[in-house]
């Protein structure tokens, strides 16, 4: 008997609890198994911001219920970070939003503003969790094909007529999980037009935008002239700050929005425990080093793994953003039988790109979250493993 609701039901299950049990089975059959398919940080959480945790749990005022939108100081510490970092001013009180981690956000949001069998525009390849929570809220999912060639921008110009016409919300995702895509804001000028002309809204998921290198500097969807008429934008301090499970990020940007989402997640929780918000704002107000020595550590692993790729045969750019690296298939090999022949001969996990979409077909997409010694281990086994398909 299956007491889930159909539209539970329907669901398919989630892509990482999936491949945990996968992991598992190997692991039971004592094979060491080297998991690049995760997207968590494996570094720790900086420990300043664990001491400011430490100061403020102990403080009896942090221990009570948080306003449903988040406490002052962490919402003036985002609207700060945006004032500071990008040149975007934001009202702290009704144009920021706390969430207890951007994915609850992004789920509510979609909840909160789809009505039934409206057509949300996700990237494809794209952030699994989108098509998900769009299902879970009854919506419908509208492939918005992203360039391979060029970066992995959006290919406006191959949404059908239909699908405009159906769309209510059009989502992006820069620096990009899962392609490592990064865009200009001339890219996000050109979305947030289209937006306007097609009445639709807008919400730009921006989980790695701190997650960058050299001296590439992602963009806010706010930064475009008269973004915020339509849009919002999703933040994190999961991956910026290894702080994934402390289940904190933000929503900024149309306030219309932000109160549809506020009037669900006030009927469902009551915002993120006092102690980690201020938490939260330390890490927003400081210099970002920790940032900056994460992502040279990023860095140091991703050209270790291209240099492995090579050997192999195979072909991957090395990104401006996130800790992925996106790589075609060796010739004759499909996302799913390649990804299957990397976990067979050199017990390493890789996510096939299939998992992303339909047009993740052909690539695979490899995590770089993992101790350097650990990723040291996969790089030499997957160079041992022969060339993958090249002569
Ligand atoms: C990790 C990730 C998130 C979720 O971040 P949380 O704030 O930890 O919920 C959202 N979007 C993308 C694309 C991600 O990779």
């Amino acid at each position: 008997m299956q007491y889930g609701s159909k539209q539970v039901n329907r669901l398919p299950p989630y892509l990482f609890s999936v491949f945990h049990q996968k992991k598992k089975k190997l692991q039971d059959q004592g094979i060491d198994v080297i998991d690049l398919g995760i997207g968590a940080p494996d570094l720790p959480t900086p420990s300043f911001i664990i001491d400011r945790l430490a100061e403020e749990a102990r403080k009896p005022e942090n221990h009570k219920y948080s306003p449903y939108g988040g406490c002052s100081e962490y919402k003036q510490a985002v609207a700060d970070f945006y004032k500071k970092h990008y040149s975007v001013t934001l009202d702290a009180e009704t144009e920021v939003h706390a969430l207890i981690g951007s994915k609850e956000g992004i789920a509510h949001f979609l909840s909160a503003i789809l009505d039934p069998g409206d057509g949300v525009l996700v990237p494809d390849p794209g952030y699994p969790v989108y098509q998900s929570a769009i299902h879970l809220a009854y919506g419908k999912v509208l492939p918005l094909p992203l360039h391979a060639k060029k970066g992995y921008v959006p290919q406006f110009e191959k949404v059908k007529e239909a699908d405009w016409e159906q769309a209510k919300l059009m989502l992006l995702n820069y620096p990009s999980n899962p392609t490592g895509g990064t865009v200009e804001r001339e890219t996000f000028a050109e979305a947030v037009a289209l937006a306007k002309k097609h009445k639709l809204c807008m919400a730009h998921d921006a989980a790695y935008d701190l997650v960058t290198f050299e001296d590439y500097k992602a963009p806010s969807l706010l930064q475009v002239p008269g973004a915020k008429e339509v849009a919002v934008e999703f933040g994190s301090l999961s991956k910026s700050f290894n702080m994934t499970g402390w289940r904190i990020g933000y929503v900024v940007g149309n306030k219309e929005l932000i109160r549809a989402l506020s009037i669900v997640k006030s009927n469902m929780d009551t915002s993120q425990f006092l102690a980690i918000q201020k938490a939260g704002a330390a890490a927003l107000y400081s210099d970002f080093s920790t940032i900056k020595a994460n992502n040279a550590i990023y860095q140091e692993r991703m050209k270790e793994m291209i240099t492995a790729l090579k050997k192999m045969g195979i072909e991957a750019d090395q990104p401006r953003g996130t800790f992925f690296i996106w790589a075609k298939v060796p010739q004759g090999e499909t996302s799913q039988t390649f990804a299957e022949k990397v976990l067979e001969e050199a017990g390493v996990i890789v996510t096939p790109g299939t998992a992303f979409g339909k047009r993740g077909e052909g690539y695979i997409r490899i995590s770089l979250s993992v101790p350097t010694e650990r990723l040291q281990e996969a790089v030499h086994r997957l160079k041992k493993m022969n060339g993958g398909g090249s002569p």
